[in-house]
This record gives structure tokens, C-alpha cells and sequence, in this order.
């Protein structure tokens, strides 16, 4: 098999396996190929990793943040010397083209582990002057042992945006992959260890939503943080809530794309493919509902479909020369298309595509359909796949209000060369990450997340530290003690 692992699981600094555990299979999504085989954590599992990064928290917490900083910017430093290989990995795992991962994967984990690694030694508290000179400070403190969950469409950078600030913090981690994709956190966790993180800090196991569950639940454990659906994200915070778990909830979304007919065309129909058709439009933030202004609609979807068909190229993954994959998997495949039929029934025009390749593997064609409305289930519902849906609008108080009327509130995006107007839209959007003039970019240095159903706190930049750490307060008393009696 192309890409075993040593073992399943990553646990206190080393492989280990349990075979006990149910097994299940990495399958190349290009072609069906199974690449590795694996076991889920069996509870032995589950308790050693918990036991593992509870022990070893209290002394990488007691390291100075420049000691741990450090570590992490080793981690990056060899992320990045391993790109190729670690791309091939992701590759394989999720069947991306390795043009995309090359570029995208373990880079931006490294991106995180960088930049985290430069903030860890920059994490003070305050001073706080009071009443007759007595005066209080406050300690950043980490939480303790926190539990990462991974969704399939970007394993190795979920792996770092989450590992990396939590152990910047002082935290320990015990990571679960989605059992889609549980090859590139091993290597994440690998790199960690080389790099001098000390046994128990990062560890990742393998399973599905059960060892999750399991996970979420221990009393070990002081913060979940998820990626994933809302669905998933309403049963996981239910779950972190007994306890009064910290959480953070990377979820799903159904992202407006407003573009004005003042818009340059290209940029416009560029901004467009990133929002719908990356990772084979895989992406939680995608502006998957695109209104376009009446008048422009015709030249957007000519456009639209011009470059589709004469830029798109399908194939292995692993051809650097090919720029779109697969589904992750065969039950993604299945769902994009049961969409896709929904659309064509409910009386959406399909531009282009809407079919599965007649390739092996579980290839969709992008997919473009026009004269979509507001209520049909394609513009309601999260499809996770490469269907990009036109809505017109006339008046941008109708298409605002449209815009928002959304359960979802991850990202939204405007193009318009209308400065004035750029700023009042992306100020009425409700949602969590907006765009002007661009789309689905999410550099390290912002914060990303999402508001409503999409999502509780933020990943990357300074605010996440606050959702991996805590204020310790101390009042320091400098006068005699008044009392009643
Ligand atoms: P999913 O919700 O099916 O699974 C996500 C993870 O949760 C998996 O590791 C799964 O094993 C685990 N899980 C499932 N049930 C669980 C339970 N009851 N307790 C604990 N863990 C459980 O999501 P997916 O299909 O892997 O990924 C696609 C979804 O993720 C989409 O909705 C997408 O929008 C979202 N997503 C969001 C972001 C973001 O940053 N907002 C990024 C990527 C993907």
C-alpha cells in the first residue's frame, strides 16, 4: 500500500497500534486504490493519548514561550524542506492535485506553526492600576489538554491551525483526523517529535465519530476544537457543554458572492472558480450562492463557462500538469450529485456540467446552473462539491437581504469597483470572514471563522490564542484590609 503508516496511531512520542480496534481504509479518491489500512483508537487507545498529554502539559506549559516558539518554527522549518513528499500524502489522502498541495497544505501549516511559533514568546498579561494604589495583573494562562477534530478537506493544515496556537499557549493536544483522511496529521505529529516537542504534547488517533465522542466527553480534556458540519458541530458542543468545555466550532455554510455589474469581468469570474471550484469546490468558506446583477449575468456565465471548458484540466491528482481532483470519496460523489439532480428538477438551467466523469475515481464535472432562486435546495443547503449557482438580483438592498437570509454566516464576498458601495455591503453581510474584490484567500496573520450556524470563536492570528488560553487574575493588595466587623 502506497502510504501505510507505521501505525495507526501517534501517541506520548511514538507509533503505536491497536488492532483490536475496527479497521478501516485510505482510499485514493483518483482511483478507488486503497493506500493504507488502519484501525480506529479501541479505549486503551483513547486513554493512553489523554493520560499521555495530560502528563506532559504542566512542563511544556512551564517552558518560556520562546523555548516552545522555537520547537514550532523547527516543525515549520521542516514542513516546508518536506513539501513535496508531505503534498504526495495529502494528495493521496484527499485527492487533491498535487499542483494545489504543493501550494497550499503544508505550507499553510507551516504558515501556522511559524506563526505562532514567533507569537509564543510575545504572550503576557496586563497591569491594571487601582483605587489607593493597590493594583492587579493578570497570568495567560494555557487550558490544559485540548482535543482537536479534524474534517477530510484540508487534514494537514486543520491538523497545524489547530495544533499550533494550542501549543504556543502551553497546551497539549490530542488530534483526531476525519477517518476519511487520516494520513497527513501522523506526519504532522512525526515532524513535531523531530523538531524536539517533548513526548505527550501533540498526539493524533485515528477514528470516527464515536472516538471523537469519547474524546469530547473525558473529564481530562478543557477545549474541543472542531471542524467540521453543523450537524457534527451541534452534537459536539452539546457534548463539550456538560463539562463547560472551552470550544471552537469551524463549521459549515452556504457563502454569498454579490458581484455588481461594475465589476471587472475577469477578476470577477476568477474570484467566482476560487469560491466554487478549488479542491473541487471542497471548501467550507465557498460562495457557492453567486448573485449576479441582471444585466451582467449573460457575460459572467459565458465567461464562466469559457473558462471552465477550456481551462479546466482533469486527471490523476498526482500529475502535476492537472488542476482539478476528485471527491474525497465515493459518499461525497454521491451526495454532490444528488444535489446536482435536485437542482435540474426544482428548474435550475445547468450551464455546463452536472455530470460524473467518465473517469475511474469520483470525479463531477464543475458544475454551473443559472436561473436559481432563493428557495431552491441547491441555494439553501451546503453541497460541498463543485456546483457554483447564479441568482440574479437588481438593487442592492434585495440582494443584501437575500444575501443574509441564511442560516449560515462563515464568508461572504463582494465585487464591485465601487469603493463606497464595497465597504457598505461587506458592513450589512452577517457573516464571519468578507471579501472585497477577492475570495476564499485566509492567510495565517487574519482571524477566520464564522458567525450563526457556522461557527463559535475564531482560528489563525492573535485570536486564537484567546480561544487556547485563559486570564488568570490577581488582585494584589498594598493597604490594610477593611472589614465590616
Ligand atoms: P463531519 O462533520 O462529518 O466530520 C467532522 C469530524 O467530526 C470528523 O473527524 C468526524 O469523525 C467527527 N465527528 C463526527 N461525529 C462526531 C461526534 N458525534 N462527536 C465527535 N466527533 C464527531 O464533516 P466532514 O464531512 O468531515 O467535513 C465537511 C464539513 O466540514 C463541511 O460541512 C464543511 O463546511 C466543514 N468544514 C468547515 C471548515 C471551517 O473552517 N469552517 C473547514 C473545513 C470543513
Amino acid at each position: 500500500m502506497r502510504a501505510q503508516p507505521t501505525a495507526s496511531h501517534f501517541v506520548n512520542g511514538r507509533y503505536v497500534e491497536d488492532t483490536a480496534g475496527d479497521p478501516f481504509e485510505c482510499v485514493y479518491a483518483a482511483n478507488g486504490e486503497v493506500v493504507a489500512k488502519l484501525h480506529e483508537a479501541t479505549d486503551a487507545i483513547v486513554n493512553e493519548a489523554l493520560e499521555a498529554a495530560k502528563a506532559a502539559q504542566p512542563a511544556w506549559a512551564a517552558m518560556s514561550g520562546t523555548e516552545r516558539g522555537r520547537i514550532l518554527r523547527r516543525a515549520a522549518d521542516i514542513m516546508r524542506e518536506r513539501n513535496h513528499d508531505l503534498s504526495v500524502i495529502e494528495t493521496l489522502d484527499t485527492g487533491k492535485p498535487l499542483q494545489e498541495t504543493l501550494v497550499a497544505d503544508a505550507t499553510s501549516g507551516a504558515d501556522a506553526l511559524e506563526y505562532f511559533g514567533g507569537l509564543a514568546g510575545t504572550l503576557t498579561g496586563e497591569h491594571f492600576q487601582l483605587a489607593g494604589g493597590d493594583w492587579a495583573y493578570t497570568i495567560r494562562e494555557a487550558l490544559g489538554v485540548c482535543v482537536g477534530i479534524g474534517a477530510w478537506n484540508y487534514p494537514t493544515q486543520i491538523a497545524c491551525w489547530k495544533g499550533s496556537p494550542a501549543l504556543a499557549c502551553g497546551n497539549s493536544m490530542v488530534f483526531k483526523p476525519s477517518e476519511t483522511t487520516p494520513l497527513s496529521a501522523l506526519k504532522v505529529a512525526e515532524i513535531l517529535k523531530e523538531a524536539g516537542l517533548p513526548d505527550g504534547v501533540y498526539n493524533v488517533i485515528q477514528g470516527r465519530g464515536g472516538v471523537g465522542g469519547k474524546l469530547i466527553t473525558d473529564r481530562r480534556v478543557a477545549k474541543v476544537s472542531l471542524t467540521g458540519s453543523v450537524p457534527t458541530g451541534r452534537k459536539v458542543y452539546a457534548a463539550a457543554a456538560e463539562g463547560l468545555r472551552h470550544v471552537t466550532m469551524e463549521l459549515g455554510g452556504k457563502s454569498p458572492l454579490i458581484i455588481f455589474g461594475d465589476a471587472d469581468l475577469d477578476n470577477a469570474v476568477s474570484g467566482a472558480i476560487m469560491a466554487n471550484f478549488y479542491s473541487s469546490g471542497q471548501v467550507c468558506s465557498n460562495g457557492t450562492r453567486v448573485f449576479v446583477e441582471r444585466s451582467f449575468r449573460e457575460a459572467f456565465v459565458d465567461r464562466m463557462v469559457e473558462r471552465l471548458t477550456k481551462g479546466v484540466v482533469m486527471g490523476d491528482p498526482l500529475d502535476e500538469a492537472v488542476n482539478y481532483g476528485p471527491m474525497v470519496s465515493q459518499t461525497q460523489m454521491d451526495i454532490v450529485l444528488g444535489y446536482i439532480e435536485k437542482g435540474v428538477a426544482e428548474g435550475a438551467k445547468l450551464e455546463c456540467g452536472g455530470r460524473r466523469s467518465n473517469r475511474d475515481g469520483y470525479f463531477i464535472e464543475p458544475t454551473v446552473f443559472s436561473g436559481v432562486t432563493d428557495d431552491m435546495t441547491i441555494a439553501r443547503e451546503e453541497i460541498f462539491g463543485p456546483v457554483l449557482s447564479v441568482l440574479d438580483f437588481d438593487d442592492e438592498a434585495e440582494v443584501m437581504a437575500r444575501a443574509n437570509d441564511t442560516e449560515f454566516g462563515l464568508a461572504a464576498g463582494v465585487f464591485t469597483q465601487d469603493l463606497t458601495r464595497a465597504h457598505r455591503v461587506v458592513a450589512g453581510f452577517h457573516a464571519g470572514t468578507c471579501y472585497i474584490n477577492q475570495y476564499n484567500l485566509a492567510p495565517v496573520e487574519i482571524p477566520f471563522g464564522g458567525s450563526k450556524m457556522s461557527g463559535v470563536g475564531r482560528e489563525n492570528s492573535k485570536a486564537a490564542i484567546q480561544h487556547f488560553s485563559e486570564p488568570k487574575t490577581v488582585y494584589v493588595g498594598m493597604n490594610d484590609v477593611e472589614a465590616p466587623f
